[in-house]
């Protein structure tokens, strides 16, 4: 008799420290034994893995899915399809949307949306704004996963909290011992560079550059770290952009302060030379791709942990919102979602890092900056089973045709793959397969994460 419900058999199962051959046991969502191939015992359903690696699910903490509001340029539906294909087992959800995610109602309501459609895992972010204080804890026990606060931000929807509501959130925060996610810019460095440069009547891409200078980065982030720090809250960097911001960060980590920083592929692949090829304008994104000469140290302190993590800043829009003829009616960013693993599978087969090094700073360090280790992020008993197979030997191109959100203006048309992930599983389950969608709407649940 079947005493589990799947054993993924004869595959290179890979950590940060090693890769070694191993079968994996799989029962009620969870991984329930990891052992010598052939070792394990029998079960309901067998999945042969012969040739492919197996990784943990990515998780990705920087994803617009859009909806309430925006459900035009992606849903829970067409987002968690999207994520699932690229291999990415849980996202988590920025509260940007309409109505924004700064009450209880509003997240509830979320979670009733998220709860129907999704086909990954999930954790929603609840919004710190200036008049939202009272309502952090509630949001925080009604299942927040995280909180993100806009210091950069010229959206209505969303706007930058003065710096006396910023610290009293971060203190609110460190007695929840909850991570804040930050849009690191300073908004009135930006509000003036962008009246300025509106009124002197630009209106080409370069002039999104120079109100996003990096000094704007810069300042935010040394800001950051020195709020955290005199408050005790954990703080993370969203979406780093410029190599001129690396050696704060390398300052506040050495002073001690609970930081962690993520990059996305834009920064890491891209800069303003791509504009030819892609048109200046599409390139829009806050914080900008910047000149060249910023993705070789960015990459290079991804790998020394730095940077802690890979995330994407997943924006959808449609392609008719990014190719407007003013930059300032350019809608900023990207798709990301289905795009990151395999870019990053690509240059693990031209060496560039190892497979290892990709499952530390997309599925681990996640996982361990938000709470969620080791329930998720590593393949070991006791955690669940979102579990990728990965094909190395798999090759093919990024189109925008090709991916599952529905704004799938992608910046990386036409990029080689070599390495792509075939299977998917959430919990034990099987939610893509060979590039396509399969999971069953409202198979994604919720994320627990650990406060502490
Ligand atoms: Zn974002």
């Amino acid at each position: 008799m079947p005493s589990v419900d799947l054993v993924i058999t004869n595959g290179l199962l890979v950590s940060p420290e090693t890769t070694v051959a191993a079968d994996i046991a799989v029962d009620q969502g969870r991984i329930v034994a990891i052992g010598a191939p052939g070792t394990l015992p029998p079960a309901r359903e067998t999945i042969d893995a012969t040739g492919l690696h197996v990784i943990p699910g990515a998780i990705d903490v920087h994803v617009h899915v859009r909806e309430p509001g925006f459900s035009h340029k992606e849903t829970w539906t067409s987002a968690t399809r999207a994520a699932a294909v690229g291999g990415v087992t849980t996202v988590f959800d920025m509260p940007n949307t309409n109505p924004p995610t700064a009450s209880v109602a509003a997240l509830d309501r979320k979670h009733a949306i998220a709860g129907s459609q999704a086909i990954v895992d999930y954790g929603l972010y609840g919004l710190i704004g200036e008049h939202n204080l009272d309502q952090l804890e509630a949001m925080a026990q009604a299942g927040a996963a995280s909180f993100k606060l806009y210091m950069g931000s010229e959206n209505p929807l969303v706007p930058c909290p003065p710096d006396g509501a910023i610290v009293a959130a971060f203190e609110i925060l460190a007695r929840l011992g909850i991570r804040t996610t930050v849009h690191a810019e300073n908004t009135p460095l930006l509000t003036w560079r962008g009246e300025t440069l509106r009124a002197a009547g630009r209106t080409d891409a370069a002039a999104h550059l120079e109100q996003h200078i990096d000094l704007a980065a810069v300042e935010a982030v040394s800001r950051t770290a020195i709020f955290a720090e005199w408050t005790g809250a954990k703080v993370h960097i969203a979406h780093e952009s410029t190599r001129h911001s690396l050696p704060h960060i390398r300052f506040a980590k050495a002073r001690g302060v609970d930081l962690t920083v993520e990059t996305c592929p834009h920064y890491l692949f891209l800069s303003t030379d791509d504009g030819g090829r892609l048109g200046d304008n599409f390139m829009r994104v806050k914080p900008p791709v910047r000149e060249p000469g910023h993705a070789g140290p960015l990459w290079d302190a991804l790998l020394d942990g730095t940077i802690d993590m890979l995330s994407t800043d997943h924006a959808p829009h449609l392609m008719s919102e990014k190719t407007r003829d003013v930059i300032w009616d350019c809608a900023p960013g990207f798709p990301g979602v289905e795009t990151s693993m395999v870019l990053m599978l690509a240059q693990v087969s031209r060496g560039r890092l190892t497979l290892g090094q990709y499952v530390r700073m997309a599925c681990e360090a996640p996982a361990e900056a938000f709470g969620m280790f080791p329930r998720k992020g590593v393949l070991m008993v006791g955690a669940d089973a979102d579990i990728v197979l990965i094909d190395m030997s798999k090759t093919g191109r990024i189109t925008a045709a090709g991916l599952h959100s529905i704004g799938n203006a992608t910046p990386f048309e036409g990029f080689a793959l070599h390495g792509m992930p075939v299977r998917t599983l959430v919990r034990g389950k099987t939610v893509a397969l060979d590039g396509r969608p399969v999971g069953p709407p409202g198979w994604g649940r919720p994320v627990t994460v650990r406060r502490t």
